[in-house]
């Protein structure tokens, strides 16, 4: 059962002289009812505005994006945060920044109820739920009392965590919830993360730069380069048999894990060095870094072809 479908969804973004970003361009994605979905790519590769565009958060500029069939508008408004949120939420990449330092742990974790309900709430009633959501992250009941900046980053993830699942969601983008995170609570959070989704029946987007980390929670992984899907394929079998040559490269180089060095990358994207996905011309985006380029490749465009149980956008596999 597809619960997620997008169609030729594009989010461009015009950043003046005439020069447009073309962020998300063209993605045709399927998300089964239960699957974890990795969604990997370099930053500036457009994952994180593909997550914003699916949860309402940054507007689409072409395509359709439906859930459940029901199409997902371009710019959510208040009544569409309403419906779609009690069922799409998203976790954020930043535990630092995303949780707003002057609300407490309880009206973090209670704004989303408060954000779609009708009427008044009862408090006490949301404070039995709040504690018990604390407890399903692995924090406690008294904590709901604190705020933000008591607590690690590790922690401060969880209750981003119950923040978006105190609504009961059907599916959550996870924008790259780990990366700002010590190497030695990624592990948790991931394993937190599949263990809600297993409880909860999920279905789960989750964004990383890092493959080797989304190849344990994933089923199914979606490698992005400037904006369009390169390669699709089983978790495993992608990771130990990448065929396109963006993600024989992802899968060889190490994972970027300094921030300073990822802030590079996003700068080099948008200046056009690494990967520019501005003002697109025809031929493959990845030539210009491809071992294997061929004439054929500066100006056609490789489209997704399907090769066994993948999808591969490449001129070798035409
Ligand atoms: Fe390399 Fe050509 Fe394939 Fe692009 S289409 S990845 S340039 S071989
Ligand atoms: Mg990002």
């Amino acid at each position: 059962e597809v619960i997620l479908e997008t169609r030729a969804l594009e989010t461009h973004f015009n950043i003046g002289g005439g020069r447009m970003v073309h962020a998300v361009d063209g993605m045709d994605i399927e998300i089964y009812k239960g699957e974890v979905v990795g969604l990997v790519g370099e930053s500036g590769s457009g994952k994180s505005t593909l997550g914003k565009t699916l949860v309402g958060l940054t507007p689409k500029t072409a395509g359709e994006a439906l859930f459940q069939g029901q199409m997902l508008p371009a710019k959510y408004t208040g009544n569409d945060y309403k419906r779609f949120s009690q069922q799409i939420q998203m976790i954020f990449q930043d535990p630092y920044t995303s949780l707003n330092p002057r609300m407490t742990i309880f009206d973090i974790i209670r704004e989303p109820l408060m954000l779609q309900g009708e009427g008044r709430r009862d408090i006490a009633k949301d404070r039995e739920l709040v504690a018990s959501w604390l407890e399903k992250v692995g924090l406690k009941a008294d904590h709901m009392s604190r705020y933000p900046h008591e607590f690690s980053g590790g922690q401060r993830q969880r209750v981003g965590i119950a923040r978006a699942l105190i609504v009961e969601p059907e599916f959550v983008v996870c924008d790259e919830p780990i990366s700002a995170l010590d190497v030695s609570v990624q592990a948790q959070v991931v394993n937190l993360l599949g263990e809600l989704k297993d409880s909860m029946d999920l279905t789960l987007l989750f964004i990383a730069h890092d493959l080797s980390m989304v190849r344990y929670i994933s089923d199914r992984i979606i490698v992005m380069y400037m904006g369009a899907m390169v390669e699709e394929g089983p978790a495993d079998e992608l990771f130990f048999n990448p065929q396109h040559p963006y993600t024989q490269l992802l899968v060889s180089s190490n994972p970027v894990a300094d921030p300073k060095r990822e802030r590079e990358f996003e700068h080099d994207a948008i200046i056009g060095e690494v990967s520019s996905p501005i003002n697109v011309k025809p031929g493959c985006r990845f030539a210009k870094r491809c071992p294997k380029v061929m004439p054929q490749c500066e100006d056609q465009t490789p489209t997704l072809v399907a090769v066994d149980n993948r999808r591969i956008a490449c001129h070798l596999f035409d």
